[in-house]
């Protein structure tokens, strides 16, 4: 998915043929009695001004040139001298240069449209770019943000660093979702260097220098033998793509657009949409008996305790075969002790109702405090259920209820569990790693997710957060074999990471690639953050077009959103494949009470995938039910 387009100013979105810059420097030289070629020019354009300067007057026969005419000013300020007069003459010829290029208008209105970021890179110095801005603005050409590499400690093209900081300022961080689009080789390499998708074009660009009015009083075939020409040059540099005219750009993102498509975008609570590079690293077999698979498991268990904001002093990760309900049924059927305890599960939601559902297979003596779904439980419906049941001992809840999208207040409630020495279990499934959760602080004693929510990672295996001083006194509580957590824990503890029974290989790799890509993005709260914004877009959209949320938003996680259907016929499926046809795959609703469906908020999926599901529904709304707001 395109998310932005960074563009090179002359001879790309402005000057046709690039003149502007070519014009000044003659003059500039000129200016000092040096008679300057265009192709002497033109070598190195696309370079910062300053640096081209120096090139030039490099280039022995203009040095000499100088040393001859110039005696008295060393070639060493010669430099600073013909700069300075290059601002004076591109000022001269600031309406040219900022004159937008045919196609232009076109492209902006596309971008526009469909929420793609415009930025630009440049060789031009800030105080020229300033000119410029304005001149460009009047014609309707406002690019959210201009880099120069003043910005960038002098460092230009070719190097990525203005490319770079581009999309930092856009907040994007997949270079494969950029287009960086110049006329120039260093354009090409600027793009190919910081890993974005390379476009070059042709027309009114450097390589064929010519004014408009020239070259479009060129023969058909002069014409194409220059356009061939500085087509070829742009690939042999790396281009990844070649346009003629700017405009060129709109069907050529559809396309990678398309493409980018084939794989659905899944809004789910998970498993959800991973990284590319994440389901790479499954296409390699791996020995669980290997030593470099075992010390992957230790250093994953390590980073797991790490984000829980803990220390391996007082914490450890236990991974466990199986999806996400084997690690709650694997914590309760093993912190609860066969003798003497009575477990307390507050649920105000499916998730919840599933504890309830683990607690009555394994005959663990439970007391249920069942809430209703679009309420949060609060400390006092559970202290109040505590004073009627003295004998509680353990206490589970639900984090984020995934049932509706409603956040439980765990800051609240564990401490105070914790102050009267009770066990508590969180089920975090769906927020640890999305919402920063603070184990030690909380003094949580189990907390429960699992590899493919939001750490961003494959189905395949759950992870207890574990209170070592807690869990060591677990020895011969399991009610099961395979779901034995103490030895489980035991196992990895005593044999450096070899994982109890078959271990989902693939998996652990995919996972500690998405905990790498977690760090990458800058960690938690960063993630967070994404997370947030994709689901305020999606709240306030989703408000824009008429539907209404199911919980309060005052409660609601940054997760995963529940709507009531719009109308009392709604066709949930119909919509549904609508969507799925269009590459996204939303989630039915689990709420009892009413007719709702979710739309998740996690996983690979950016503000801008948010945009783009808001437009499919829009269209929907209006042309398919025909609903007016
Ligand atoms: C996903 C999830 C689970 C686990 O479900 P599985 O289908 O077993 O992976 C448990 N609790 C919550 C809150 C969840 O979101």
């Amino acid at each position: 998915m395109i998310e932005a387009i960074v563009l090179d100013w002359a001879g790309t979105t402005v000057d046709y043929g690039s003149r502007a810059p070519i014009i000044a420097f003659k003059n500039a030289f000129a200016h000092f009695g040096i008679q300057l070629s265009e192709n002497t020019i033109r070598q190195d354009v696309g370079l910062d001004k300053m640096t081209h300067v120096r090139k030039m007057l490099q280039e022995s026969a203009i040095s000499e040139n100088w040393e001859t005419s110039h005696p008295d000013i060393p070639l060493a300020q010669a430099a600073d001298k013909v700069y300075a007069q290059f601002q004076i003459e591109i000022g001269k010829v600031l309406g040219e240069t900022a004159k937008l290029k045919s196609g232009m208008t076109e492209l902006i209105h596309f971008a526009n449209t469909h929420h793609i970021q415009l930025a630009t890179t440049t060789g031009y110095t800030q105080a020229m770019l300033d000119q410029i801005l304005p001149l460009a603005a009047d014609q309707g050409y406002e690019p959210r943000y201009n880099i120069t590499s003043e910005q960038t400690q002098k460092v230009g093209r070719p190097q990525p660093d203005m490319l770079q900081l581009a999309m930092k300022k856009m907040n994007i961080t997949d270079p494969s979702h950029v287009i960086k689009v110049g006329d120039t080789i260093n354009d090409v390499l600027e793009g190919r260097n910081a890993g974005t998708i390379s476009v070059g074009v042709v027309e009114g660009g450097n390589l064929i220098g010519l004014s408009q009015a020239a070259f479009e009083s060129l023969e058909i075939q002069d014409r194409d033998r220059y356009q061939i020409k500085a087509a070829a040059i742009l690939k042999e540099a790396g281009a990844d793509e070649i346009i003629n005219n700017i405009a060129d750009l709109i069907p050529l993102i559809e396309s990678i657009n398309d493409r980018q498509h084939e794989m659905p975008i899944l809004l789910t609570p998970g498993p959800l949409t991973t990284s590319k590079t994440v389901k790479e690293t499954m296409l390699l077999d791996h020995g669980t008996w290997d030593d470099d698979y075992k010390e992957l498991t230790q250093w994953v268990r390590r980073e797991l305790v790490t984000i829980g904001n803990a220390t391996e002093a007082n914490y450890t990760a236990v991974l466990m075969q199986g999806s996400g309900s084997f690690g709650v049924e694997a914590t309760l059927g093993t912190a609860i002790p066969k003798q003497n305890a009575t477990l307390l599960i507050a649920a105000n939601g499916a998730y919840g109702e599933r504890m309830i559902e683990i607690a009555e297979y394994l005959d663990i003596p439970h007391v249920s405090l069942e809430i209703p779904e679009d309420q949060p439980v609060s400390l006092e419906t559970v202290e109040e259920t505590l004073s009627a049941h003295p004998e509680i001992s353990h206490f589970a809840v639900v984090h984020c209820e995934t049932t509706t999208g409603i956040l439980n207040p765990i800051e609240k409630l564990i401490p105070a569990m914790n102050e009267r020495g009770i066990v508590t279990i969180v089920d975090a499934m769906s927020s640890f790693g999305g919402i920063p959760i603070d184990l030690e602080r909380l003094h949580v004693d189990y907390l429960v997710t699992s590899s493919n929510k939001c750490v961003q990672g494959v189905p395949g295996f759950s992870v207890v957060l574990a209170k070592k001083a807690t869990l060591e006194q677990t020895k011969g509580n399991a009610r099961s074999l395979s779901l034995d957590l103490y030895a489980q824990y035991k196992t990895f503890e005593d044999h450096d990471g070899k994982w109890r029974f078959t271990s989902p290989t693939h998996v652990v790799y995919a996972f500690a690639q998405a905990l790498r890509e977690l760090v990458v993005e800058g960690g938690v709260s960063a993630r967070t953050h994404r997370y947030s914004t994709n689901e305020a877009l999606l709240r306030e959209g989703m408000h824009d077009l008429g539907f209404e949320m199911v919980i309060n938003s005052e409660v609601q996680s940054p997760i995963i959103t529940s709507f009531k259907y719009p109308t009392d016929d709604f066709d949930f499926h119909a919509f549904y494949e609508y969507l799925k046809d269009r590459g996204f795959i939303i989630y039915p609703g689990k709420v009892s009470k009413c007719d709702s469906f979710r739309i998740g908020n996690i996983g690979e999926v950016s503000p801008n995938d948010i945009s783009r599901l808001l437009g499919l529904i829009k269209n929907y709304t209006t042309d398919i039910l025909k609903m007016t707001v």
